[in-house]
C-alpha cells in the first residue's frame, strides 16, 4: 500500500528503508503543500510498522491491525488535528455536542473521502487541551501495538504555549511511538519544533501524474483531467474538485471578478458578494483559478499560444500590459496568503474583498 502513494518515490524509499533496517526516527515532519499525499503517507507508515502480514509488501490492508487504523480505531493511533473548542474532559470526552457532532463528521471524512476538506464552523487551532490529553495518553502504556503511532495534522496550527508543553514529548518521546507532525508550511513551525523532527519533503505531485490519477481512479474524462491537473497547481485535492466542478461556476466566477475589478466596478462587486454563500473549497478554487488566470495575462504578451485559458485570448489580451508582469511574484503570494488564511477560518467575505483590491492593484495602469 505504501507504494500506492505516488509522486513522492524518494520519501517512500526514505521510509521503506527505516522500515526494512527498524530504524524508526523519533519524529518526522512531514512538509509540503496541500493535497500531495503527507497524511495517507503517514498512516501507511504507522500501518507498515504494525502490519501482521508476513508478506514483504506492508501494510497489507486487510489483517485486523490494518483494519483498525484505517477505520482509525486502533488504540495505539492517536490523531490529533486543528478543532474548534471541544470542552474535553480531563478523561477525553468531548462534552460540547455539537463539536462532537463536528469532529465525527471530520472523522468520517477523512476514512470516506479524504480528497475533500472538512471545514468544522468557528476558528479551528491545536489546543492546548488536546496536547495536554494526548501528552497523558504517551504516559500510559501502549495496548496492543508495536509501535504506537501520533498523527498532528496541521502542526503550525499550535500556539507558541501548546507548542511548548509538547517539547519534552519530542525531545524524550516514550519508547515504541512514532510521532508524526504534518504541515503545509515548515516556516511557520516553531524551531525548537523544526530542530527536534527529521524533515521530510513531499513535492507537488506532476501535472501527468494527477491527470492519469483523475482517469484511473476517478473517472474523469481526460480533456477535463488536463485542464484540471494544469490549474491545480500539483494538488490533487483542487484538481477534484475543479474536475468534478461541471458547470464551471469557479472559472466563471474568476472570470467576472477579473472583469469587474478592471473596470473598478466596486459597487458590481460588492452587491456580488453580500449575496454570495460560497463554501471555503469554492473561494480556494477561485484562488486557484486566479493565479492561472494571472499566468496567462503574463505569458499571452510573448507566447498567446501557450496560455491556460484560450478561450479567453481576446479579453485577456486586451487587459495585458506591460506592468502586469513585475507585480505577479507579489500578487500570487497574496493569493497564498488568502488560501491559507481560508483555513484558518478567516471570515469569507473578508477574503473576497481582499481579492477583489489586490487584482485591481495588479491590472491597474
Ligand atoms: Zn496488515
Amino acid at each position: 500500500m505504501l507504494r500506492e502513494i505516488k509522486g513522492q518515490p524518494q520519501v517512500i524509499d526514505l521510509l521503506q528503508k527505516a522500515i526494512d533496517q527498524e530504524r524508526i526516527a523519533q519524529a518526522y515532519l512531514f512538509h509540503g503543500s496541500d493535497g500531495v499525499g503527507k497524511f495517507m503517507t503517514a498512516l501507511y507508515f504507522g500501518m507498515a510498522l504494525n502490519c501482521l502480514s508476513v508478506n514483504k509488501y506492508r501494510p497489507c490492508g486487510v489483517c485486523s491491525s490494518c483494519h483498525k487504523f484505517l477505520s482509525f480505531e486502533h488504540p495505539d493511533f492517536l490523531y490529533v488535528f486543528p478543532t474548534v473548542n471541544l470542552k474535553l474532559s480531563p478523561d477525553g470526552e468531548i462534552r460540547d455536542n455539537d463539536a462532537l457532532k463536528q469532529y465525527e463528521a471530520y472523522i468520517k471524512n477523512k476514512i470516506n473521502t479524504p480528497w475533500q476538506d472538512y471545514y468544522f464552523s468557528g476558528s479551528t487551532e491545536i489546543r492546548k487541551e488536546s496536547i495536554s490529553l494526548l501528552i497523558k495518553r504517551l504516559e500510559l502504556s501502549i495496548h496492543e501495538a508495536k509501535y504506537r503511532v501520533v498523527i498532528i495534522e496541521n502542526a503550525d496550527m499550535m500556539n507558541q504555549q501548546t507548542a511548548n508543553a509538547f517539547l519534552k514529548t519530542l525531545e524524550e518521546p516514550p519508547e515504541n511511538t512514532l510521532i508524526i507532525l504534518i504541515t503545509e508550511s515548515l516556516p511557520r513551525v516553531l524551531p525548537t519544533i523544526q530542530s527536534r523532527c527529521q524533515p521530510v519533503y513531499f513535492k507537488p505531485l506532476a501535472q501527468g501524474l494527477i491527470q492519469d490519477l483523475l482517469f484511473e481512479r476517478f473517472q474523469v474524462d481526460t480533456s477535463i483531467a488536463k485542464s484540471a491537473a494544469r490549474i491545480s497547481g500539483g494538488n490533487l485535492k483542487t484538481a477534484i474538485r475543479i474536475a468534478q466542478d461541471t458547470d464551471n461556476s469557479s472559472r466563471n466566477k474568476a472570470f467576472d471578478l477579473i472583469s469587474m475589478a478592471a473596470k473598478a466596478q466596486d459597487f458590481e462587486y460588492l452587491d456580488m458578494v453580500s449575496k454570495a454563500r460560497d463554501s471555503s473549497d469554492a473561494i480556494k478554487d477561485l484562488i486557484a483559478y486566479l493565479g492561472i488566470i494571472a499566468n496567462d495575462l503574463c505569458v499571452i504578451q510573448y507566447a498567446a499560444e501557450q496560455i491556460t485559458n484560450l478561450d479567453k485570448a481576446d479579453f485577456l489580451a486586451e487587459l495585458t500590459h506591460a506592468k502586469i508582469a513585475d507585480r505577479i511574484p507579489d500578487y500570487l503570494l497574496l493569493l497564498d496568503d488568502f488560501s491559507r488564511k481560508l483555513a484558518g477560518n478567516v471570515n469569507p467575505t473578508l477574503i473576497l474583498l481582499n481579492l477583489f483590491i489586490a487584482t485591481k492593484n495588479l491590472l491597474a495602469p
